[in-house]
């Protein structure tokens, strides 16, 4: 399985600073194998990220997507659209989008479908909160999260889709989970996995990490066994850090 190492830029950086980075990170990052690069910038960048990384290895992402195909939906923008932009993946129910735009799991189910239908590989957040966590209630937040984040997701297209868990707590807070707390929820996840889509599926689904993540705390996350890749906020921003995380 490769490891997937995505960058999430949130809402940094302008076009031009987007294209010069891609730029530098064709020209620079010498990638290891058995790993996947994806930088996922905001919107108006999309395309000039796209022409940047043109026949590289690193692949487009973006951050947010409409669930429907077309229509009246002003300020949106559906998976054909990210398509035709050049992306590969996107990132949904971000705890940033839980949380700000409030939205649910049902939505969140609803625009992983809206991807899959178009060949766009989700990476599907999910984690909870400090609360929850204190509470007991993290397994049971998860379940949930996954049960209608992956409803009506089809046998065949399982395997497109990426989980990033992400507990709240972590994401740009610079705590993060311990290897072993991140562990634990990994392993909690492709268990739920196999209960739904069988062994076989769940050993190739990629669970990554996300919360914190940096060049000093990625070798030992990806240690783990049941840890494919982290979903990077903050430590994406910075070429030298990036790459010394996709390097880990
Ligand atoms: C994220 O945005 O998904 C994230 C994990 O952010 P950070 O690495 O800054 O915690």
């Amino acid at each position: 399985m490769q490891s997937l190492i995505a960058g999430n830029w949130k809402m940094f950086k302008t076009v031009r600073e987007a294209e010069l980075f891609a730029r530098r990170l064709v020209a620079e990052l010498d990638i290891p194998p058995g790993r996947e690069v994806v930088i996922a910038p905001a919107f108006p960048a999309l395309c000039a990220v796209a022409a940047a990384l043109r026949g590289s290895a690193i692949k487009l992402a973006a951050q947010n997507v409409h669930d429907q195909a077309q229509g009246a939906f002003t300020g949106e923008v559906s998976a054909g659209m990210l398509i035709d932009a050049g992306c590969e993946y996107v990132i949904i129910g971000h705890s940033e989008r839980r949380t700000f735009p409030g939205e649910t799991d049902d939505l969140i189910g609803r625009k992983l479908l809206a991807a899959l239908a178009q060949g766009l590989r989700p990476i599907l957040c999910i984690g909870e909160t400090l609360a929850e966590r204190e509470q007991g209630a993290t397994f049971t937040v998860i379940t949930g999260q996954i049960k209608e984040g992956l409803k009506n997701v089809a046998l065949g297209d399982i395997g497109d889709a990426v989980i990033a868990y992400e507990p709240v707590w972590a994401i740009g807070t610079g705590k993060t989970a311990t290897p072993e707390q991140a562990q634990e929820v990994h392993a909690f996840i492709r268990n739920t996995i196999e209960d739904a889509y069988g062994k076989e599926l769940a050993g190739k689904l990629r669970i990554i990490y996300g919360g914190s993540v940096n060049s000093g705390n990625i070798g030992k996350l990806m240690s783990e066994k049941d840890i494919n890749g982290a979903l990077v906020g903050g430590a994406s921003l910075d070429i030298e850090s990036f790459s010394a995380i996709v390097k880990y």
